[in-house]
């Protein structure tokens, strides 16, 4: 498919700042500065919610992200037993961000809300035990299974 006729530049250089947003285009979110981290995960929850192979995902601190326009929330209970919260646009059901309980001054942001090909590349490979049979990713990258 095409992408929208009026899809916004998602990042300003001069301002450090970036704009995901979601397919219907109701929810936005503007981040400035870089990620605290960016990272690929395998298993097979990131695999559903995403609907790919693995997502790739970069956290921010929460004061980095503001949000513009309704989402829902879902919860879910991870493998280590703590609770990860992911809001979504109540439209188009796109996971605009998700929340560790864990690390509750962090913000998790799918990267390909970004479109941005030059988004820097995930330093962490996590889940790999789960990674299908087909993926080689660059060793430059912590492994974790
Ligand atoms: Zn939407
Ligand atoms: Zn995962």
């Amino acid at each position: 498919m095409p992408d929208a006729p009026n899809t916004p530049q998602t990042r300003s250089r001069e301002t450090n700042t970036r704009t995901a947003s979601c397919s219907c285009g109701s929810v936005t979110l503007r981040v400035s500065g870089d990620p605290v981290r960016v990272s690929i995960c395998h298993c097979f929850a990131c695999q559903k919610r995403s609907g790919a192979p693995f997502a790739q995902q970069a956290r921010f601190e929460r004061d980095q992200v503001s949000v513009q326009g309704p989402t829902r929330q879902y919860e879910r209970k991870a493998d280590s037993g703590n609770l990860v919260h992911f809001h979504f646009c109540p439209n188009c059901a796109t996971v605009m961000y998700y929340c560790l309980q864990l690390i509750p001054d962090h913000i998790a942001i799918p990267v390909g809300l970004l479109a941005e090909p030059d988004f820097p590349a995930p330093d962490f490979s996590v889940y790999e035990a789960r990674m299908h049979h087909w993926v080689k990713l660059p060793d430059n990258m912590e492994h974790m299974n």
